[in-house]
Protein backbone atom coordinates (compact mmCIF):
# COMPACT_ATOMS: atom_id res chain seq x y z
CA UNK A 1 0.00 0.00 0.00
CA UNK A 2 1.02 3.60 -1.09
CA UNK A 3 2.32 5.28 2.28
CA UNK A 4 -0.23 7.52 3.77
CA UNK A 5 -0.25 11.49 4.11
CA UNK A 6 -0.98 12.99 7.53
CA UNK A 7 -1.10 16.73 8.04
CA UNK A 8 -0.48 18.23 11.73
CA UNK A 9 -1.32 21.25 12.89
CA UNK A 10 -0.32 22.34 16.28
CA UNK A 11 1.31 25.57 16.86
CA UNK A 12 3.63 24.27 20.02
CA UNK A 13 6.55 23.17 19.39
CA UNK A 14 7.00 20.67 21.22
CA UNK A 15 3.96 18.53 20.23
CA UNK A 16 4.76 19.32 16.36
CA UNK A 17 8.04 17.69 17.16
CA UNK A 18 6.78 14.35 18.91
CA UNK A 19 4.19 13.68 16.52
CA UNK A 20 6.34 14.36 13.68
CA UNK A 21 8.97 12.01 14.86
CA UNK A 22 6.62 9.00 15.78
CA UNK A 23 4.50 9.48 12.98
CA UNK A 24 7.35 9.29 10.05
CA UNK A 25 8.75 6.18 12.47
CA UNK A 26 5.20 4.86 11.94
CA UNK A 27 5.47 4.93 8.18
CA UNK A 28 3.10 8.57 7.33
CA UNK A 29 4.34 10.75 5.65
CA UNK A 30 3.99 13.83 7.44
CA UNK A 31 3.56 17.74 6.86
CA UNK A 32 3.70 19.84 9.44
CA UNK A 33 2.01 23.12 10.21
CA UNK A 34 1.98 25.72 13.23
CA UNK A 35 -0.86 28.45 12.37
CA UNK A 36 -4.28 28.27 11.11
CA UNK A 37 -3.78 30.30 7.76
CA UNK A 38 -1.26 28.36 6.94
CA UNK A 39 -3.16 25.30 7.37
CA UNK A 40 -5.71 26.17 5.37
CA UNK A 41 -3.23 26.88 2.11
CA UNK A 42 -1.29 23.70 2.83
CA UNK A 43 -4.14 21.17 2.91
CA UNK A 44 -5.87 21.79 0.06
CA UNK A 45 -2.48 20.68 -1.96
CA UNK A 46 -1.10 17.99 -0.24
CA UNK A 47 -4.60 16.74 0.37
CA UNK A 48 -3.66 14.14 3.20
CA UNK A 49 -5.40 10.95 3.98
CA UNK A 50 -5.43 12.58 7.79
CA UNK A 51 -5.88 15.53 9.40
CA UNK A 52 -4.03 16.05 13.36
CA UNK A 53 -5.49 19.83 14.00
CA UNK A 54 -4.97 21.20 17.66
CA UNK A 55 -8.27 23.52 18.22
CA UNK A 56 -6.15 26.10 20.57
CA UNK A 57 -4.48 28.02 17.79
CA UNK A 58 -3.09 31.34 17.21
CA UNK A 59 -5.09 33.09 14.40
CA UNK A 60 -7.69 31.00 12.76
CA UNK A 61 -8.72 28.20 15.48
CA UNK A 62 -8.96 24.48 14.99
CA UNK A 63 -12.64 24.61 14.56
CA UNK A 64 -12.98 27.22 11.83
CA UNK A 65 -10.47 25.02 10.30
CA UNK A 66 -12.75 22.07 10.43
CA UNK A 67 -15.57 24.17 9.49
CA UNK A 68 -14.12 25.55 6.72
CA UNK A 69 -12.46 21.85 5.18
CA UNK A 70 -15.88 20.22 6.10
CA UNK A 71 -17.78 23.00 3.92
CA UNK A 72 -15.22 22.29 0.80
CA UNK A 73 -16.15 19.72 -1.56
CA UNK A 74 -11.91 19.03 -2.12
CA UNK A 75 -11.62 18.78 1.44
CA UNK A 76 -14.65 17.21 3.10
CA UNK A 77 -13.66 13.58 3.08
CA UNK A 78 -10.49 14.48 4.84
CA UNK A 79 -10.87 12.74 8.39
CA UNK A 80 -9.86 14.78 10.74
CA UNK A 81 -8.72 13.89 14.42
CA UNK A 82 -9.07 16.57 17.14
CA UNK A 83 -6.31 17.61 19.98
CA UNK A 84 -8.06 19.09 22.06
CA UNK A 85 -6.77 20.09 26.43
CA UNK A 86 -9.20 19.04 29.17
CA UNK A 87 -11.94 21.35 29.40
CA UNK A 88 -12.11 22.23 25.84
CA UNK A 89 -15.82 19.49 25.83
CA UNK A 90 -18.22 21.51 24.39
CA UNK A 91 -15.42 22.22 21.47
CA UNK A 92 -15.26 18.96 21.02
CA UNK A 93 -18.93 18.66 20.61
CA UNK A 94 -18.83 21.45 18.05
CA UNK A 95 -16.05 19.89 16.17
CA UNK A 96 -17.71 16.47 15.75
CA UNK A 97 -21.15 18.23 14.69
CA UNK A 98 -19.16 19.85 12.05
CA UNK A 99 -17.79 16.66 10.64
CA UNK A 100 -14.76 15.73 12.64
CA UNK A 101 -13.88 11.97 12.86
CA UNK A 102 -12.79 11.66 16.37
CA UNK A 103 -10.57 13.72 19.44
CA UNK A 104 -7.46 12.66 21.90
CA UNK A 105 -7.25 15.18 24.98
CA UNK A 106 -4.26 16.28 25.86
CA UNK A 107 -1.83 14.96 27.48
CA UNK A 108 -2.54 11.97 25.25
CA UNK A 109 -0.28 8.85 24.92
CA UNK A 110 1.27 8.41 21.36
CA UNK A 111 0.32 4.79 21.22
CA UNK A 112 -3.65 5.39 21.97
CA UNK A 113 -3.03 8.05 19.23
CA UNK A 114 -1.60 6.20 16.65
CA UNK A 115 -4.56 3.38 17.67
CA UNK A 116 -6.86 5.83 16.54
CA UNK A 117 -5.13 6.91 13.92
CA UNK A 118 -5.66 3.34 12.30
CA UNK A 119 -8.96 2.58 13.61
CA UNK A 120 -10.22 6.07 11.60
CA UNK A 121 -8.25 5.01 8.40
CA UNK A 122 -9.25 1.73 8.42
CA UNK A 123 -13.29 2.78 9.12
CA UNK A 124 -12.64 5.53 6.12
CA UNK A 125 -11.88 1.91 3.90
CA UNK A 126 -15.46 0.29 4.84
CA UNK A 127 -18.36 1.89 3.34
CA UNK A 128 -20.94 2.81 5.91
CA UNK A 129 -24.28 0.43 6.09
CA UNK A 130 -26.85 1.54 3.49
CA UNK A 131 -29.68 1.57 6.30
CA UNK A 132 -31.75 -1.38 4.46
CA UNK A 133 -29.03 -4.24 4.83
CA UNK A 134 -28.30 -6.49 7.55
CA UNK A 135 -26.12 -5.22 10.03
CA UNK A 136 -24.06 -7.73 12.14
CA UNK A 137 -21.82 -7.03 14.96
CA UNK A 138 -20.54 -8.44 17.90
CA UNK A 139 -23.02 -10.72 19.01
CA UNK A 140 -26.34 -8.58 17.47
CA UNK A 141 -27.76 -8.65 13.90
CA UNK A 142 -30.00 -5.96 13.46
CA UNK A 143 -32.33 -6.16 9.81
CA UNK A 144 -33.85 -2.62 9.20
CA UNK A 145 -35.62 -3.96 6.72
CA UNK A 146 -37.87 -6.07 9.49
CA UNK A 147 -37.08 -3.41 12.15
CA UNK A 148 -35.69 -6.65 13.86
CA UNK A 149 -33.01 -7.12 16.08
CA UNK A 150 -31.52 -10.21 17.59
CA UNK A 151 -28.80 -10.53 20.20
CA UNK A 152 -26.98 -13.94 21.06
CA UNK A 153 -29.77 -15.25 18.29
CA UNK A 154 -32.58 -14.04 20.08
CA UNK A 155 -34.97 -11.09 19.23
CA UNK A 156 -34.99 -8.28 21.50
CA UNK A 157 -38.12 -6.33 22.03
CA UNK A 158 -37.18 -2.66 21.06
CA UNK A 159 -39.69 0.38 20.89
CA UNK A 160 -39.44 1.64 17.88
CA UNK A 161 -36.72 4.99 18.86
CA UNK A 162 -34.71 2.73 20.79
CA UNK A 163 -34.41 0.46 17.46
CA UNK A 164 -33.29 3.56 15.56
CA UNK A 165 -30.67 4.66 18.40
CA UNK A 166 -29.38 1.03 18.51
CA UNK A 167 -29.11 0.47 14.49
CA UNK A 168 -27.37 4.19 14.28
CA UNK A 169 -24.60 3.36 16.60
CA UNK A 170 -24.12 -0.33 15.58
CA UNK A 171 -23.83 0.92 12.16
CA UNK A 172 -20.72 2.96 13.40
CA UNK A 173 -18.61 1.10 15.81
CA UNK A 174 -16.21 3.39 16.98
CA UNK A 175 -16.95 6.49 15.99
CA UNK A 176 -18.28 9.17 18.35
CA UNK A 177 -21.41 10.20 18.40
CA UNK A 178 -23.22 13.19 19.58
CA UNK A 179 -26.84 13.16 21.09
CA UNK A 180 -27.73 15.96 18.61
CA UNK A 181 -26.05 13.60 15.56
CA UNK A 182 -28.19 10.64 17.42
CA UNK A 183 -31.36 13.13 17.16
CA UNK A 184 -31.09 13.77 13.63
CA UNK A 185 -30.38 10.50 12.54
CA UNK A 186 -33.33 9.02 14.13
CA UNK A 187 -35.92 11.70 13.55
CA UNK A 188 -36.14 12.23 9.68
CA UNK A 189 -37.74 8.88 10.32
CA UNK A 190 -40.72 10.04 12.05
CA UNK A 191 -39.32 9.14 15.71
CA UNK A 192 -39.52 12.19 18.74
CA UNK A 193 -36.49 12.46 19.96
CA UNK A 194 -35.49 15.41 22.24
CA UNK A 195 -31.71 15.99 23.82
CA UNK A 196 -32.70 14.57 27.21
CA UNK A 197 -34.44 11.99 25.92
CA UNK A 198 -31.40 10.26 24.06
CA UNK A 199 -30.34 9.86 27.32
CA UNK A 200 -33.66 8.03 28.29
CA UNK A 201 -33.04 5.90 25.45
CA UNK A 202 -29.49 4.36 26.77
CA UNK A 203 -30.64 3.72 29.81
CA UNK A 204 -33.94 1.74 27.96
CA UNK A 205 -31.02 -0.32 25.24
CA UNK A 206 -28.53 -0.85 27.92
CA UNK A 207 -31.35 -2.65 30.05
CA UNK A 208 -32.25 -4.85 26.59
CA UNK A 209 -29.14 -5.62 26.09
CA UNK A 210 -28.25 -7.21 29.07
CA UNK A 211 -24.40 -8.42 29.79
CA UNK A 212 -23.95 -6.94 26.58
CA UNK A 213 -24.77 -3.42 28.36
CA UNK A 214 -21.46 -1.96 27.37
CA UNK A 215 -21.69 -2.72 23.65
CA UNK A 216 -22.70 1.20 24.04
CA UNK A 217 -20.29 3.38 26.14
CA UNK A 218 -20.58 6.88 27.04
CA UNK A 219 -18.43 9.61 26.04
CA UNK A 220 -18.41 11.99 28.98
CA UNK A 221 -19.44 15.24 28.11
CA UNK A 222 -19.71 14.45 24.69
CA UNK A 223 -22.58 11.33 23.80
CA UNK A 224 -21.47 7.91 22.91
CA UNK A 225 -19.86 5.38 21.33
CA UNK A 226 -20.80 1.83 19.87
CA UNK A 227 -17.09 -0.55 21.07
CA UNK A 228 -15.26 -1.11 18.35
CA1 LIG B 1 -2.41 24.85 20.79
Amino acid sequence: MAEQSIVVVEDEEDILELLEYHLSRDGYRVTTVADGERALQTIPRVLPDLILLDLMLPGVNGLDICRHLKGDAVTTGIPIIMLTAKGEESDMVTGLELGADDYVTKPFSVAVLLARIRAVLRRRREPLPDGRGTLRVHDLVIDPARHEARLHNEPMELTFTEFGVLHFLAGRPGWVMTRDQIIDAVRGEGYAVTDRSVDVQIVGLRKRLGDCADYIQTVRGVGYRFRD
